[in-house]
């Protein structure tokens, strides 16, 4: 049987594109979303991907969630931690719940999705996981000191659940995606981002998001055992670490 992957936040967006594009690769593929009903009614009508909605910010949801996926498709093998949203403010401005709902759907997330899965990845000797971070965890961004931290702090549990894993055949690697063009940053005014934007990244472009897709298909495969605790930065060439 092909292997199963979960994608949170697969039916939108970047996760979209790496839901459709393990499944391409020969993957079962579960897309997991938090709400937008319709978006995830129309990517199940196109794709045969099947949807599942919870909330990635509870560990109830997901562990009830992830256990249902299981049932329906068999043992959870690669997992992509992709939901992720922005409560932009600056920090002085910033209310408590902009800092919670971004800890805690971005970065919290990565342990309600996460810990009910590794054990039997353990167990079974093999597991992928990729986390999708940002360049903005990496270089810190004005206006987003919360999602900043989140980002960054999914680094950290990169490398330490890289680490604890390494011996049960399990790889942990995170992707910084840069500026790609997805609704929320086509929707930014062509002249921003001619002027403000392009000019930060050396490519002179945004990035697609099949280009995240095609590092997460490398990074899960089987071949990429040797590969782990990294962070991939796919962002033109904007920032390096
Ligand atoms: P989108 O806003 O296009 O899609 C987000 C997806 O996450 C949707 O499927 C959404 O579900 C789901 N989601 C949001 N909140 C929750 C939640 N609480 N529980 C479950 N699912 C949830 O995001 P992008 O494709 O732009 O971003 C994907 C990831 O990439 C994020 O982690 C983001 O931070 C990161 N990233 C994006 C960049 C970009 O340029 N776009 C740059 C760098 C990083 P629903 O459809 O129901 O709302």
């Amino acid at each position: 049987m092909a292997r199963v992957a979960v994608v949170s936040g697969g039916s939108r967006g970047i996760g979209a594109a790496i839901s459709k594009a393990l499944k391409a690769s020969g993957y079962q593929v579960a897309a997991t979303y938090a709400g937008n009903d319709e978006a995830a009614t129309k990517f199940k009508d196109e794709t045969g991907i099947p949807v599942y909605k919870w909330d990635v910010g509870s560990y109830k949801a997901c562990s009830e969630g992830l256990e249902q996926v299981s049932k329906d498709l068999g043992p959870i093998e690669i997992l992509v931690n992709n939901a992720g949203i922005t409560r932009d403010g600056m920090f002085h401005k910033m209310t408590p719940e902009q800092w919670y709902d971004v800890i805690n759907t971005n970065l919290n997330s990565l342990f309600n999705m996460t810990r009910p899965v590794i054990e039997g990845m353990r167990e079974r000797g093999f597991g992928r996981i990729v986390n999708i971070s940002s360049i903005n965890g990496q270089k810190g961004q004005m206006g987003q000191a919360n999602y900043s931290a989140a980002k960054a702090g999914d680094l950290g549990f990169t490398k330490a659940l890289a680490q604890e894993n390494a011996n049960k055949g399990i790889t942990v690697n995170a992707i910084c995606p840069g500026y790609i063009a997805t609704e929320m940053v086509k929707a930014i005014p062509q002249e921003v981002l001619e002027k403000a934007i392009l000019p930060q990244i050396p490519v002179r472009r945004l990035g697609e998001v099949e280009e995240i897709a095609r590092a997460v298909v490398f990074l899960v495969a089987e071949e990429a055992g040797f590969i782990t605790g990294s962070t991939l930065s796919i962002n033109g060439g904007q920032y390096f670490i």
